[in-house]
């Protein structure tokens, strides 16, 4: 693959001052910078060829042998192999570190400091996932859970890596045609933790860490949606020797409710009455996230009416308001007559006294769709 001409991919001139190309690069890495691309591979590319180009060109050395001898001056084309700098032998973390005195101390956020020295090592986090019910969801409720986890064993113990010494990493000295360069990597014995395990009991893993149980328990706010991540900090695997543990991430879960349907703020349900209780009208009790509320059924309901109960629905994610709960009323066809009823209705038919008689006012079913909305 050619390599892009460097002033070409700050878009500069040849002439550009120190002062334009940091300028440049600045933008560039703005532009580009991973975690304001994420997953964009191209991004990714583009920013790392802008940090190799800046690079070379913020060095006045490098520059002057860039521009005599193009890529091939820098080790760019494998011409001087295993060279210390550009060549596409950059990774993300010496990028990041340039941006220390490019933008002036710390950096993009979570990559401060940049220099290296010993690392905070991290527990891995670990995942689980809780069924809630509306109620519980719309509430907040506590939760107390047995999690399996990686904890440090009793009785292991750790001394100081004998490789770096405690400090995490390891500086290499290598010597490049352009004179004696130092690099620093976080070292491979203790991988930046500075401390290797001494004594290991049974059962426990090289890193000192053994499976265990605990219960934690859980806090989960009021408001919570379907899919929702809490983070439990510290509550994940412990690191080895001194590290801070991971974290829990707990996924919520809706349980799914049968007679209780949500629908943005707004709740749904059905309701099924008796014939007779529609003819006659009469009272019923239906739940709500606050609990029962009785409901008043009026004589001559007819089968698909629609109740609203205002404000008993969820509250609002983004207002301090409250959604409603719409009751839906359905009325149930007896399917089995006794005899006594089978004369009743057969009575009612012949006589012709009950008929169904819309009056033409009465609301489709879209009228009653569109009013759900208004
Ligand atoms: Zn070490």
């Amino acid at each position: 693959m050619s390599k892009r001409d460097y002033y070409e991919v700050l878009e500069i001139s040849k002439s550009a001052s120190a002062d334009e190309i940091k300028k440049a690069y600045r933008k560039m890495a703005i532009k580009f910078h991973p975690d304001k691309n994420p997953g964009d591979k191209e991004a990714e590319d583009k920013f790392k060829e802008a940090a190799e180009a800046y690079e070379v060109l913020s060095d006045e050395q490098k520059r002057a042998r860039y521009d005599q001898f193009g890529h091939a001056g820098v080790g760019g084309n494998g011409g001087f192999g295993g060279g210390g700098f550009g060549g596409g032998g950059m990774n993300m973390e010496d990028i990041f570190s340039q941006f220390g005195d490019i933008f002036g101390g710390g950096g993009f956020g979570g990559f401060g400091g940049g220099g290296g020295g010993r690392q905070q090592v991290k527990g891995s986090n670990l995942r689980i996932r809780i069924k809630l019910n509306l109620e519980e969801m719309v509430n907040g409720t506590q939760k107390t859970i047995k999690v399996r986890k990686m904890k440090m064993a009793e009785g292991a113990t750790s001394k100081t890596c004998p490789t770096c010494g405690g400090s995490g990493v390891q500086l290499k000295v290598m010597n490049t045609m352009f004179g004696q360069m130092q690099t620093q990597t976080t070292c491979g014995t203790c991988q930046g933790i500075g401390k290797v395990a001494d004594k290991i009991p049974a059962g426990a893993n090289a890193q000192g860490l053994i499976k265990d149980e605990e219960e934690i328990s859980i806090n989960i706010p009021a408001g919570a949606r379907d899919g929702i991540q809490l983070n439990v900090r510290g509550k994940g695997n412990d690191a080895p020797f001194g590290g801070i543990p991971g974290d829990l991430l707990v996924i919520i879960e809706e349980e799914i409710d049968r007679t209780i349907k949500r629908e943005g703020d707004n709740l749904h349900q059905e309701l099924y009455i008796s014939f007779a209780e529609a003819a006659l009208g009469t009272k019923k009790e239906v739940p709500t996230v606050g609990g029962k509320v009785k409901i008043t059924i009026d004589p001559g309901t007819q089968s698909g009416k629609i109740l609203r109960l205002a404000g008993k629905g969820l509250p609002s994610i983004d207002s301090y308001g409250k959604g409603d709960m719409f009751i839906h009323i359905n009325v149930w066809t007896p399917q089995q007559l006794t005899k006594e009823q089978k004369d009743f209705f057969e009575k009612q038919m012949s006589s012709g006294e009950m008929v169904a008689e819309p009056s033409g006012k009465e609301k489709t079913f879209f009228d009653k769709v569109k009013d759900l909305f208004n």
